[in-house]
């Protein structure tokens, strides 16, 4: 938790950076292995902020009752793919009757928040079922519109992914952050669609951090087209053009290894001089605004 009047006016840090399924095998474990879930505090903020809920936000979880200060807080869901809720039945704080949790998430087209959530809780899945949860807990079916918290405001827009998916903007302490882990860029050379990528460049327009999807390579992504990911070129392109200031690439296959991350990392420091700052997401690791 940053106390108000610090000078850091945002600690970011990744607790779950891959897509698809975690893969914790000690190739990976230097970005490390959990998948999506991101957490920002923001200076004088006493409730947490957690952006999805992948197997990233168990570990979170234990960390936030450990330290037994927030007992209030939002959880932000991009969409309902494994790899953005599986963690959520793990969070320890829902089991704990003095903590009040907010959970958030566009309509899906099997239903609203709390069908779709509660959904993986039935006793075919798992032997915890949404009437144990002991904390009092909130769903809330997300609309787009700019919407105020706590010391923080949110506002989205529909990703390019198979399912309805955000692309959060989360707006404090004069900073504003864009979180867009699933979404699949088309590369201009591809007739890519030139109407959703403006879209998203205005949205993303001078952001001060912007999280984006880089599953795939160039490369690797004409065998991928429609899958809903990004390769992490275009995405850096997308972000440069927009005027980012601070990009992360995450959601990193899970066949990207450390050392094939290594390696993307030197070629990322191509693209450095457009960019405050410009890196793949690890892991573990505090970053400081
Ligand atoms: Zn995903
Ligand atoms: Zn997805």
């Amino acid at each position: 938790m940053l106390h108000a009047g610090s000078k850091t006016r945002l600690k970011l840090r990744f607790w779950g950076v891959r897509g698809s399924i975690p893969c914790p095998e000690p190739e990976n474990m230097l970005y490390g292995g959990n998948t999506s879930c991101v957490q920002l505090c923001f200076a004088g903020q006493d409730e947490y902020l957690i952006l999805d809920s992948g197997s990233g936000i168990r570990p979170l979880g234990v960390y936030l009752e450990e330290e037994g200060i927030q007992k209030k807080g939002h959880i932000f869901i991009t969409h309902a793919h494994w790899d953005h809720i599986q963690g959520f039945p793990f969070f320890k704080p829902i089991y704990d009757a003095s903590n009040v949790v907010r959970i958030h998430m566009p309509e899906q087209e099997s239903g609203d928040c709390k069908q779709v959530l509660t959904g993986q809780l039935t006793p075919t899945h798992f032997p915890v079922t949404a009437d144990m949860l002991n904390a009092h807990i909130d769903y809330v079916t997300q609309s787009p519109g700019r919407q105020d918290y706590n010391g923080f405001s949110v506002s989205f827009m529909l990703a390019n992914h198979p399912v309805a998916t955000a692309i959060y903007k989360i707006e404090s302490q004069g900073l504003t952050v864009i979180y867009a882990p699933d979404n699949e860029l088309v590369p201009e050379h591809l007739a890519g669609n030139r109407d959703f990528r403006n879209q998203l460049i205005a949205f993303c327009r001078d952001a001060d951090i912007l999280i984006h999807d880089s599953n795939y390579t160039l490369e690797m992504y004409p065998n991928r087209r429609n899958w809903g990911h990004s390769a992490w070129e275009d995405a850096t392109e997308m972000a440069a053009e927009a005027g980012v200031k601070n990009l992360f690439l995450t959601h990193h296959d899970p066949t990207a290894t450390d050392s094939v991350l290594s390696d993307r990392a030197i070629q990322l420091s191509e693209y450095a001089h457009r960019f405050v700052s410009i890196q793949l997401a690890r892991e573990g690791k505090d970053y400081l605004f």
